[in-house]
């Protein structure tokens, strides 16, 4: 199938200005999905100019917030209907399994479902000026156009972490997914308007991010740009969104310890941390890739994960015994596999994996389960987001060593504790500077609580009544119901 009319602007599905197009791979084979639309800068352009003429003149910001959150449960009705579709799309553009790709469109229905109830709960505050003679309220107004820039590994959830709030909200936007998964962003635009979403207000670009994506921090006419993706993407865009003073949102990657005391659950300890490195291949902003176990169940606990994770079945989207797929890339396969080498070159211990999936699995990008033992503060492996099946292990003494050491990161995006002594599972908690903290769990997230990092895992939230009213800005009305003269110059 080749359909080169794949960007949404102002309404109309429409080819880039100047023709170019894109093949979209599956990475579990490599077979060809669609050929795409590569916009240029100028279609971005096109694309910002309908979102302000949305913005500035359209009824969307003027809706009733009630009124866009009833779209948003049509939405979300709409995707549950959908579901089977969606997931589809999303597991033939990134690899996942079918099952996981149904999942995440359960996740994003929530998503929808949630901002959409919360659409009109907040209608502002009255504040209380000190004097019967003045009225004085916040309201809550929509930031403007939005850039919505998001990546490749849960492609639809990340751009629906952002769509959701900034429609509720009442912005217009331009979504910029990433170039090697664009297929549900495309499917989410015709669901948008079939919901009843006006022309102009949802806008889609595809292509590469210093192309298609640079003009959303670039342009005056964007008021905010909320960017999921890599650390140093984020410093590019945070240094050029500065030159016009928008509001930036910034979810960035992380490097996330999951710390496993001596008295925890042994079985569920490790199952889980199975699950925290190797979900997903491990491509998961929030994977637990630095396992910080007490010293003395190291050895137990490591001959376990490293038994279970040889056993890990690699396969394709629709592959029913597969566990988990492949990476996104060749590229990226290689940088997990240069990854992995820089950790042994600097003495880390491979116990498994470190290689290519072969046979079968040697037409898409897989690589094996990999755990690298003996590894201290300070080497790249542990330092640096691999964002691959490899998870590195360290090991600690006492409470305050799991906890300094589980601290050492510039990241800060989330972190498990393992034990059964509530007393030391909340002590730890409150000590960990990381935006989640999982106690004897790893990866469940709420759409009502606040997702995000510290440190260099970015700037604000999403997700919660924090993630709506990122795309927000208050407004202080001051009234004086008895105008005066102030007496403050002379007549
Ligand atoms: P990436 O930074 O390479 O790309 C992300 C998006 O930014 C893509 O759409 C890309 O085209 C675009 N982009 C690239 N350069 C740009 C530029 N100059 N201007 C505008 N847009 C530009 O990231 P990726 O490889 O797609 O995703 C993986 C990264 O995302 C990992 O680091 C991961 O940790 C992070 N991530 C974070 C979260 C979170 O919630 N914190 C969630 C998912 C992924």
């Amino acid at each position: 199938m080749t359909n080169p009319e794949t960007l949404f602007i102002d309404g109309v599905w429409t080819a880039a200005e100047a023709g170019g197009t894109r093949e979209i791979r599956c990475p579990a084979d490599n077979v060809l999905v669609n050929t795409v639309s590569e916009a240029g800068t100028k279609d971005t352009v096109r694309a910002i100019a309908a979102a302000r003429r949305a913005f500035d003149t359209g009824p969307w910001p003027r809706t009733p917030m009630p009124e866009r959150g009833a779209i948003l449960l049509q939405v979300a009705a709409g995707l549950r209907s959908r579901q089977e579709e969606f997931a589809h799309a999303e597991s033939m553009d990134t690899g996942k399994r079918i099952v996981e790709s149904r999942i995440d469109m359960d996740d994003i229905a929530n998503c929808f479902d949630y901002f959409g109830k919360l659409a009109g709960l907040d209608a502002g505050r009255m504040v209380d000026a000190g004097s019967e003679d003045v009225v004085s309220r916040i309201v809550y107004e929509p930031v403007g156009v939005c850039g919505l820039i998001s990546p490749w590994n849960y492609p639809l959830l990340q751009a629906a972490w952002k769509v959701a709030p900034a429609l509720a909200a009442g912005n217009t936007f331009i979504l910029k997914p990433s170039e090697l998964t664009p297929h549900t962003a495309m499917l989410l635009m015709d669901l948008l308007t079939d919901c009843g979403v006006p022309a102009g207000v949802a806008n889609l670009v595809l292509g590469a991010g210093a192309v298609a994506g640079a003009p959303l921090s670039e342009s005056p006419d964007v008021d905010m740009v909320s960017f999921t993706g890599g650390l140093s993407t984020g410093k590019i865009i945070a240094a050029s969104a500065a030159a016009t003073v928008k509001t930036v949102a910034l979810e960035l990657g992380g490097k996330n310890p999951n710390v496993v005391f001596a008295d925890a659950d042994f079985d569920a300890a490790v199952d889980n941390a199975l699950n925290a490195a190797f979900v997903h291949s491990g491509q998961v902003c929030s994977a637990g890739a630095r396992l910080v176990v007490e010293e003395s169940i190291h050895d137990r606990f490591v001959d376990e994960l490293v038994r279970r994770a040889k056993n890990i079945r690699l396969g394709g989207p629709f592959d029913d015994a597969a566990e988990t797929g492949p990476l996104i890339s060749a590229d990226h396969r290689q940088k997990v596999t240069d990854y992995v080498q820089a950790g042994i070159d600097e003495g880390a211990v491979l116990r498994c994996g470190g290689e290519w999936g072969t046979g079968e699995l040697e037409s898409g990008y897989y690589y094996l389960p990999t755990v690298l033992d003996g590894a201290r503060s300070g080497m790249s492996v542990v330092v640096e987001e691999g964002f691959g099946p490899v998870v590195t292990v360290e090991t600690f003494t006492t409470e305050d060593e799991a906890v300094s050491i589980a601290n050492d990161t510039s990241y800060g995006l989330a972190s498990g504790v393992w034990t059964q002594d509530a007393g030391k599972s909340q002590r730890v908690a409150g000590r960990l500077r990381h935006g989640t903290v999982w106690i004897n769990d790893f990866h469940p997230y709420l759409p009502q609580a606040e997702w995000g990092g510290m440190g260099m895992s970015g700037v604000g939230r999403e997700l919660g009544p924090t993630g709506l009213s990122e795309y927000q800005e208050s407004k202080h009305i001051y009234q004086n119901l008895r105008p005066a003269v102030t007496g403050w110059f002379s007549a």
